[in-house]
């Protein structure tokens, strides 16, 4: 199959040329000709997939090949995005596609000035690319009007509940035309977000891609248990024994992130880090740098990697567990893209063993444990499989108190290291999507 049987126009043909797609990947074959007959679509599709020419692409032909001409402070079509990363990236990816057309596009997201979004939007744009809050804001200040849109994307859809914009995403579904398209992309399906689904969308077409919840087959993962304390230690001497060259590094907090690059960098490795405190530019200069392998190690939040793009990425390594079991296969999402393998390194301690009995048990595997000589942890990490199970060693028999002993004074001294109890929830609660009053859609 070629994207010249999928139907597309001349002037698309030749910018996947330039860019070196030669042949679709199954998304963008089911997609593609879906979007392109006018249908309304529910994808499962995580990122690395080629979802985002997925839906661009036909996105871009149809608005090529009918419509009226954008009207000021209008958009045609509108794609909603959970973070500014993926907004940027997005964006990027449908102005390389659209090279060839007369369509304008443009992003539009908080964290920098409206103003000049505000000026860009006065005389429309055809594609529109936005985070959910400044399009609200944006919309409250008349910058932009949504009355002549004809199709809204909503990708990464999971992401967005996550991230709690289940009220803007109400609001702006209030905004928008009965009369649309509209294509949902989600790496993963909880109830929340097939409620959602079933408000937003009409008649979709259902397509999967890789099985519901399990990351890509193309990246081999593995876990190294080792106790909390040695995790720094361990990633650099795993670093240096691999020969590591280019590696993005998930920390769970924003101060885990500054710990770890002020340790690399102080041991003189070329590491910079990325999360929510940092300004926009920085953020953006760091990724930059890391995709131009100006930097080695790129260590990030989950929301901060968000959208992070980068061809080729060889490994991803999980410092801490995600506490969120969905964010896994977002964060290995990283690697193994559009057919390439990747690898996915775990370093696990024992208060991470709910998280890690989530993650098995959302992806349907026992991910392999390899003990990393002279780093064996002293706080066992307890068995876990693909069941949910967590197995515990049995307590050993407490000693009997010594005579006048008595009190508190022992308590814990005798519980069996790999009893440690898990310090977070395996799961964050998702925060319930607005029912949404606005009664039934009509039809197209
Ligand atoms: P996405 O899942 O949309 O984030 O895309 C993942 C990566 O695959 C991006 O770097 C795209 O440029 C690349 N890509 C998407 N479609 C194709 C294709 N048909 N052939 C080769 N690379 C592709």
């Amino acid at each position: 199959m070629t994207f010249a049987t999928l139907g597309l126009i001349e002037p698309l043909l030749r910018a996947l040329e330039t860019l070196g797609y030669q042949t679709p990947t199954p998304v963008q074959a089911q997609a593609i000709p879906a979007v392109l007959a006018g249908r309304d679509l529910m994808a499962a599709a995580q990122t690395g997939t080629g979802k985002t020419a997925g839906f661009a692409l036909p996105l871009l032909q149809l608005l090529t090949l009918e419509g009226p001409k954008v009207a000021a402070n209008s958009a045609r079509a509108l794609i909603l995005c959970p973070t500014r990363e993926l907004a940027e990236q997005v964006h990027a990816s449908v102005a390389e596609y659209a090279q060839h057309l007369p369509l304008t596009t443009y992003a539009v997201y908080g964290g920098v000035s409206i103003n000049p979004q505000m000026m860009k939007l006065r005389k429309g744009v055809d594609i529109l690319v936005a985070t959910p809050g400044r399009l609200i804001d944006l919309f409250r200040q008349n910058a932009l009007k949504l009355n002549q849109l004809q199709t809204l994307v909503l990708d990464e859809a999971d992401r967005m509940l996550d991230l709690g914009f289940s009220e803007e995403l109400a609001n702006i579904y209030r905004m928008l035309p009965k009369k649309r398209q509209t294509l949902l992309f989600s790496a993963t399906f909880s109830d929340d977000i097939r409620l959602l689904a079933g408000q937003m969308l009409n008649d979709p077409l259902s397509i999967e891609v890789s099985p519901r919840n399990v990351a890509a087959n193309t990246v081999k993962q593995w876990v190294v248990p080792v106790d909390k304390k040695r995790k720094p230690e361990l990633f650099v001497h795993l670093m240096r024994k691999g020969r590591w060259k280019q590696v993005l590094v998930f920390a769970k907090t924003r101060n885990g992130v500054d710990a770890l690059v002020d340790k690399l960098q102080g041991l003189g490795i070329n590491a910079d880090g990325i999360h929510g405190d940092k300004p926009q530019a920085t953020r953006q200069r760091a990724l930059d740098r890391f995709k131009a392998s100006d930097v080695q190690i790129l260590v990030a939040t989950d929301v901060a990697a968000r959208g992070l793009d980068i061809e080729d990425l060889p490994l991803v390594v999980n410092f801490d567990l995600p506490i969120v079991a969905e964010d896994y296969i977002h964060r290995i999402g990283r690697t193994g893209r559009a057919g390439n393998t990747g690898e996915a390194i775990s370093l696990v301690c024992a208060d991470e063993v709910n998280m890690l009995s989530a993650i098995e048990m959302l992806t349907r595997q026992t991910l392999t444990r390899k003990m990393e000589p002279d780093f064996e942890p002293e706080h066992r990490v307890p068995d876990t499989d693909a069941s949910g199970q967590v197995v515990k060693k049995p307590k050993k028999p407490k000693k009997p108190k010594a005579s006048g002993g008595g009190g508190k004074r022992n308590l814990g001294k005798w519980v069996d290291s790999g009893d440690v109890a898990p310090a977070e929830p395996s799961i964050k609660p998702v925060r319930k999507v607005p029912v949404f009053n606005t009664g039934p859609r009509k039809k197209k």
